[in-house]
């Protein structure tokens, strides 16, 4: 998080800590603090996003065993969609792409994820 809060009491900029579900607010100024709820910002984020595959990509064996897993497609199904202009390959929302995105990576397969995608595993 960016957001620079500043403390209710003293109004010394905060410092902002969390773990998986809980965030906390402190001063330390003046010990000021409060706890909340902390939600990850990949899991607010509702945007629909689409990988596509690199245009005139050949896959090795064993990547193309990946693609057909992750789209649902046959080997024949996933070789013409290689070649077609845009290959979509997966559709889904940032949790979804999250896993995918890491297997394409070690697999070094080329892809582009619309819109930006900013998250790391
Ligand atoms: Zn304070």
């Amino acid at each position: 998080m960016n957001m620079e809060a500043k403390c209710p009491d003293c109004a010394n900029i905060l410092t902002n800590t969390h773990d998986d579900s809980t965030e906390i607010w402190k001063c330390s100024n003046c010990g000021w603090e409060v706890v909340t709820t902390y939600t990850p910002q990949i899991q607010q984020d509702t945007k629909d996003y689409e990988i596509f595959l690199m245009k005139n990509l050949s896959p090795e064996a064993n990547q193309l065993r990946t693609l057909a897993r992750i789209s649902g497609l046959n080997f024949i199904e996933t070789k013409r969609m290689l070649a077609l202009d845009d290959s979509l390959l997966f559709k889904g929302n940032a949790v979804d792409i999250l896993p995918i995105k890491t297997q394409l990576e070690q697999e070094d397969i080329e892809f582009r994820i619309m819109p930006n995608y900013n998250y790391e595993n």
